[in-house]
């Protein structure tokens, strides 16, 4: 598969309204390969990881970074997505291979497998003594709606939000989204304008098969022939900066007493990385030299 893919920004009506635009397919298909996914999870979690990645690009610093949280009631279970500022996003769910049936109009149904209650959580860590958290319950489970309804709430910002995954028996066929919002210059008519391109305009894994460019898709969804580009050299990826540091940090907040009964127990401990997969090993050696290090 050809990896295509890109976040753009553009605005809109004269600046009045700010479009991002992203094609995440590579993204998503990795993360499918890395959990393997269910289709029905599969769409979930691309959807999740899409808004993720886009949100990411507004961090400021390399240190900073975006935990977003989704735990529904729904047969998925809970679902975590963290990305930093370039943005390199990873993910993980608590029930990967859940399948259901499809609706009736032969969609995945994902309201149905993340659950029409819960909670969405949003955690910005940029580099402030507390980080902050918005948490917002879930409205539709359908997840675009529901970061609809949390940047109206939390953050106060008109948006529509839109977010696809289409999935065949190979993987991922397209998987994207968009933001369009609203500044509070914009005026009545552009705000109806914005609606009706957006009621015309395909679903975003359509207009990605189609192979629409963003360029047209930010057009086609804003209403405006006449957009400009302000950001378009974004590449979002799904990457895991996990470590062995990071690993034997985890190690040690577990505790002194915890650690030893491990090695007396075990005599090793190996940790998985729930992002990755990746698997770390401690042999008795390496748990020693860690506790001697508490000493
Ligand atoms: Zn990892």
């Amino acid at each position: 598969m050809e990896n295509n893919d890109r976040i753009i920004k553009f605005l809109a009506h004269d600046g009045k309204v700010n479009v991002v635009v992203a094609n995440t397919t590579f993204l998503v298909e990795e993360a499918r390969k890395t959990h393997d996914l269910s289709p029905t999870v599969t769409a979930a979690l691309g959807r999740l990881l899409t808004i993720t990645a886009i949100m990411g690009t507004e961090l400021k610093s390399m240190s900073d970074n975006l935990t977003v949280q989704l735990k529904g009631d729904g047969p998925i279970g809970t679902m975590l997505a963290v990305t930093n500022m370039f943005p390199k996003v990873k993910a993980c769910v608590q029930n990967p291979r859940v399948e259901i049936p499809l609706k009736e109009n032969g969609k995945i149904d994902v309201s149905g497998a993340v659950g029409k209650n819960g909670y969405l959580n949003i955690i910005k860590d940029i580099g402030l003594k507390n980080p902050y958290i918005g948490t917002v319950p879930i409205v539709s489970g359908e997840i675009a709606e529901d970061f609809t309804n949390y940047f109206a709430t939390s953050e106060q910002k008109p948006t529509v939000v839109a977010l696809g995954v289409l999935v065949d028996k190979d993987g991922v066929v397209s998987a994207g989204g968009y933001v369009v919002t609203l500044m509070p210059d914009a005026t009545e008519s552009e705000i109806v304008k914005i609606e009706e391109a957006i009621k015309q305009a395909d679903p975003i894994s359509k207009m990605l098969d189609d192979k629409l460019s963003l360029y047209d898709i930010a057009k086609k969804v804003s209403g405006d022939s006449d957009i400009k580009t302000i950001e378009e050299a974004i590449i979002p990826v799904y990457e895991c900066d996990c470590s062995r540091e990071k690993m034997e940090r985890g190690l040690i907040s577990i505790g002194k007493k915890e650690l030893a009964n491990i090695l007396e127990e075990d005599g090793k401990a190996e940790i998985e990385c729930r992002f990755c997969n990746k698997k770390y090993k401690f042999n008795s050696n390496d748990l020693k030299e860690i506790l001697n290090s508490l000493e």
